[in-house]
């Protein structure tokens, strides 16, 4: 079994919905509000999941990393901070945690 995570398209910016679909397509993503945040690769492809789906996720494939959904994540210019858990804004950052962060597109 492919151990990457079939990617989908870019969903809208602020939207925090479970991107889950057992089909594919779009109309069928499961759309519970996401309560983790996950990284799938370097790359910074990224999405949001339910608690149910994060179960699942963890059971079949590999991410780079997770934290669970604030209200900065998936937000434009927002980064993603490994070392904190999290997403936030650079200016709202201690300089050490900020170098440790990526944008997250
Ligand atoms: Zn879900
Ligand atoms: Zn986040």
């Amino acid at each position: 079994m492919d151990p990457f995570v079939p990617k989908r398209g870019p969903r809208p910016v602020g939207q925090q919905l479970c991107a889950y679909t057992e089909t594919g397509h779009e109309e069928d993503y499961c759309n519970k509000p996401g309560t983790w945040h996950v990284m799938w690769d370097g790359d910074l492809e990224h999405s949001f999941t339910c608690d149910q789906h994060m179960e699942l996720i963890l059971q079949r494939w590999m991410f780079d990393d997770r934290h669970p959904a604030v209200g900065d994540c998936g937000m434009p210019g927002a980064l993603w901070e490994y070392k904190g858990k999290r997403c936030a804004f650079p200016a709202a950052q201690p300089v050490a945690v900020s170098e440790a962060a990526l944008e997250v597109r």
